[in-house]
């Protein structure tokens, strides 16, 4: 947080400093555009073959073969949820929230990209639709499936907080985890990650930069689309902020399920190959 009061005046050239234009940090022009349209085209005569219905407060795994979509779709009302993707042949390879945001931005849509650490930095998913992409960026700043928020989580709740919460997104994803790697909970925990928040709208404060949420625009039918572009595991947390109007990290707010669908495409888009790892060696110079 910036002083309202800073201990340093400004120099002289402060406001010739102030007004150099941004450059972006990271131009993607060269990164190879999805195409779309051929993604798009491989959803015509598509097959369900998956359902889970992710309870409240509460988190669901899945796997999505490489070549399939997927949806998060809101049922029953407004409500959050909280999304880890891992290689599902080696989940050392997770989504990386961090370069996703530096590559895309604050908030994803369709086009946008989920890529995975270090050092495997390749598209993991594609979002194909995002019935939500109507809302943009608000007067306050805000916008939706924000890359910058990390999950609600116990240990942040106990500083704040005081208190003792077990159903924090960061503690639900651990059990889905847990679950699905039948593996115990502590040597799930470092597998879990920074997350896409999906249907969440946030932003920050124009006068401090903190992060803010508000309450989720999306109503029962809105989805969010991903075709995976390697074999996933998923899990995605129904997170206890409910529409994250007011509070998480308790009981306090109303909290409604989350629907995943899974869907196999009659064919692999037109002329679509699933990503190799990175490229860079590794050798970092010696
Ligand atoms: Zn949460």
């Amino acid at each position: 947080m910036k002083s309202e009061h800073p201990e340093t005046p400004a120099p002289a050239d402060a406001s010739a400093r102030r007004h150099v234009a941004p450059v972006l940090c990271y131009p993607v022009e060269t990164l190879p555009s999805p195409d779309l349209d051929g993604y798009r085209a491989a959803r015509d005569g598509w097959t369900k073959i998956a359902e889970v219905l992710v309870p409240a407060r509460d988190a669901s795994s899945f796997m999505v073969p490489a070549g399939h979509f997927f949806r998060i779709v809101s049922v029953d009302g407004p409500q959050v949820g909280d999304l880890n993707l891992w290689n599902a042949d080696d989940t050392r390879e997770r989504f990386f929230s961090g370069k996703t945001r530096a590559l895309h931005g604050t908030h994803l849509s369709t086009g946008d990209r989920l890529w995975s650490n270090l050092p495997y930095l390749r598209p993991m998913a594609t979002i194909t639709q995002d019935t939500l992409d109507w809302y943009g960026f608000d007067e306050f700043g805000g916008a939706v499936h924000d890359v910058i928020g990390t999950r609600c989580d116990p240990y942040t709740n106990k500083l704040l907080d005081g208190g003792d919460y077990h159903y924090c997104c960061h503690s639900n994803l651990t059990r889905a985890f847990a679950d699905a790697s039948a593996i115990a909970l502590h040597e799930a925990e470092p597998y879990v990650h920074d997350v896409l928040n999906v249907f969440m709208c946030t932003g920050f404060t124009r006068d401090t930069g903190q992060y803010f949420m508000k309450t989720t625009p999306v109503r029962p039918g809105d989805f969010l689309e991903f075709f995976a572009e390697i074999n996933l595991l998923g899990a995605l947390s129904a997170c206890p902020g409910g529409d994250c109007g007011s509070k998480h990290s308790s009981d306090a707010a109303a909290c409604q399920p989350l629907l995943v669908e899974i869907y196999r495409p009659e064919a692999p888009p037109k002329g679509w190959r699933s990503p190799t790892r990175n490229a860079y060696p590794g050798t970092h110079g010696r």
